[in-house]
């Protein structure tokens, strides 16, 4: 085992654990200082602290290859420490499901692998119907299970009424799957970084890569904020800023953002162990004895000058999600308006000017989750809200992810547009990343995700939601 090279002078190491202490937004509001040091050298250079990020940094390492990761702000700061928590196949686009089905086993393996407690549990997935009507779309997804080998059933009402208690919902039944689960957003990345830490791999926070340098045309260098590090192989996993990293070199990379507000409430009594989604209420049951909430058909898409860039690629995602996609003009337009879409390397660059992308909770939203809340669960209507927060979930046009190299650029790989989902799929997606990194491949079938799909005349497609 190499020695343990997670530097970060200033950064916290504990997470509070009183229930209305700040537990989750512990994971991005901590105080940040510079790295103590940066390696001249790396095998691979990984932009990118999520969970996509430092899954890929651990399967490199294990693999023994050198490769440092770059972190601009907090690991697990932006999606990956602000989401659900579900780790779910179920409903998922056919592209995803061979790497999601690898990413449940890795998962299930992780807390003994790296001795650390990331919270999975497999608690099963549940896709409510309001109708027969609703319950019947639902059972369409019974078709692609089965030629997967996932064993989700429909339950009737009776049944789902056994599973879970104290609704006052007229539920017509669910789409269940008992394999799928949960884990911690707030635990699980970090303490991946960490064991990629022990197996030798350097983990940079408050570090930012402002871009990279080429020779002969191929990637030469990472210059991050502190300083060069020459390398051959670079990933960018920037999760939000991907578009605009890979835009600065000369890469197309269409992305859009939407806002998601979450909640978590005080331990309650237990009344579902596993992932309910209901067109009103997305509820999980959390390690800490309370449940982590959300609107079950709310999230707001942030007009920039982004939306209007992407917007033919994004129609058929717009047609899918109108439902439950506001439309929402802010700040955020004009900030994007100001922010430089190319900068000198020897300046601070757009990463350093956000370290941590921290959208504020919509209150509308937050009064409609305690709302549902109340009449869906009445025993959990005196249970009160500890912590809110919102996440900035980035989307490709078909909200599949895009894993590819970049031809124009030997060495220069991206990992991004994993949407509502990619936390699950992060374990997986490391693997097959790391695959792809080395050449050596990880047997997940990632060609259907290459970024040519978008410009090649391919339909785009979606099957699942953001
Ligand atoms: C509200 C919400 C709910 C969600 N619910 C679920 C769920 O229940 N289940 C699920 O599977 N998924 C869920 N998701 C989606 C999931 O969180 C994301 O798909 C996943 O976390 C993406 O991981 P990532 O590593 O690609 O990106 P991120 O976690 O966003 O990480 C990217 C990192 O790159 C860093 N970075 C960017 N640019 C630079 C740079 N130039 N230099 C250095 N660092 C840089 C950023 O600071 C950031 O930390 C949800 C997301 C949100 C926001």
């Amino acid at each position: 085992m190499g020695p343990v090279r997670y530097r970060n002078k200033n950064a916290p190491t504990t997470i509070m654990s009183s229930t209305d202490a700040p537990n989750v937004a512990s994971t991005w509001s901590g105080p940040l200082g510079p790295p103590l040091a940066i390696p001249a050298v790396a095998d691979v250079v990984i932009i990118g602290g999520g969970i996509v990020g430092v899954s890929t940094l651990w399967f490199l390492a294990k693999a023994g290859i050198r490769a440092v990761l770059c972190e601009k702000g907090h690991i697990a700061g932006e999606q990956s420490g602000r989401n659900w928590g579900w780790v779910r196949v179920q409903g998922r686009d056919t592209r995803e499901i061979p790497m999601m089905q690898e990413s449940l086993r890795i998962w299930d393996a992780l807390e003994d692998e790296i001795g650390e407690d990331v919270g999975f549990r497999r608690g099963g997935c549940y896709f409510t119907a309001n109708s027969e009507k609703q319950l019947e779309e639902h059972a369409a997804w019974l078709e692609t299970a089965e030629h997967y080998g996932i064993g989700t059933r429909l339950l009737s009402a009776d049944e789902l009424g056994q599973h879970i208690s104290g609704s006052a919902a007229n539920w017509a039944g669910a789409l269940y799957t008992a394999t799928d689960g949960r884990a911690e957003p707030q635990k699980a990345a970090p303490a991946i970084a960490r064991a990629a830490a022990r197996s030798g791999a350097t983990v940079l926070t408050s570090c930012a890569v402002r871009g990279i340098e080429t020779s002969g045309g191929k990637v030469s260098a990472v210059v991050t904020e502190h300083g060069r590090i020459k390398t051959a192989v670079v990933l960018c996993a920037a999760g939000a800023w991907t578009s605009l990293f890979c835009g600065s070199l000369g890469i197309n990379v269409p992305q859009l953002r939407v806002r998601g507000t979450v909640a978590r409430t005080a331990p309650a009594n237990r009344l579902l162990n596993g992932n309910v989604f209901d067109d009103r209420l997305g509820i999980r049951r959390r390690e800490d004895g309370g449940y982590s909430i959300a609107h079950g058909s709310i999230l707001e898409h942030l007009v920039t000058p982004a939306s209007f860039r992407h917007f033919v690629r994004f129609i058929p995602a717009l047609k899918k999600e109108f439902r439950i996609l506001r439309l929402s003009f802010g700040r955020e337009f004009i900030d994007e308006w100001r922010t430089p879409r190319r900068w000198s390397l020897d300046e601070p660059s757009p990463f350093e000017k956000t370290r941590v992308l921290d959208p504020q909770p919509n209150k509308r939203v937050l009064k409609a989750i305690r709302r549902n809340l109340d009449s869906l669960f009445p025993p959990l209507a005196n249970t009160p809200i500890v912590e809110s927060w919102a996440g900035t979930i980035e989307s490709s046009p078909d909200v599949v992810p895009i894993i590819d190299e970049i031809d124009t650029i030997p060495g220069f790989y991206v990992a991004t547009g994993f949407s509502g989902h990619g936390f699950g799929i992060g374990p997986g997606a490391g693997k097959a990343i790391a695959g792809m990194l080395t050449g050596k491949g990880s047997g997940i079938d990632i060609s259907p995700l290459r970024l040519s799909r978008f410009f090649d005349g391919s339909p785009i497609r979606l099957q699942s939601s953001i």
